[in-house]
């Protein structure tokens, strides 16, 4: 999954397994934001739910 770091807007992927580990915390606190952490800056990027519900590759993961 591809995403962009929000402070020097670098894009990055999220490994399975690191998408995995995000949908497993989101299901159990819907609320909850997964950290992504930028290989460029180091600063983390807080995924909430809406980033991998509008993702068509994880958004069957969420309801699954
Ligand atoms: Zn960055």
């Amino acid at each position: 999954m591809q995403i962009k770091c929000q402070f020097c807007a670098m894009p990055f992927a999220l490994t399975n397994e690191q998408v995995m580990e995000a949908i497993a915390l989101l299901k159990r606190d819907s609320h909850a934001h997964y950290d992504a952490r930028c290989p460029k800056c180091r600063r983390v990027t807080k995924l909430a739910r809406k980033a991998f519900a509008l993702n068509p590759s994880t958004r069957k993961l969420l309801t699954a």
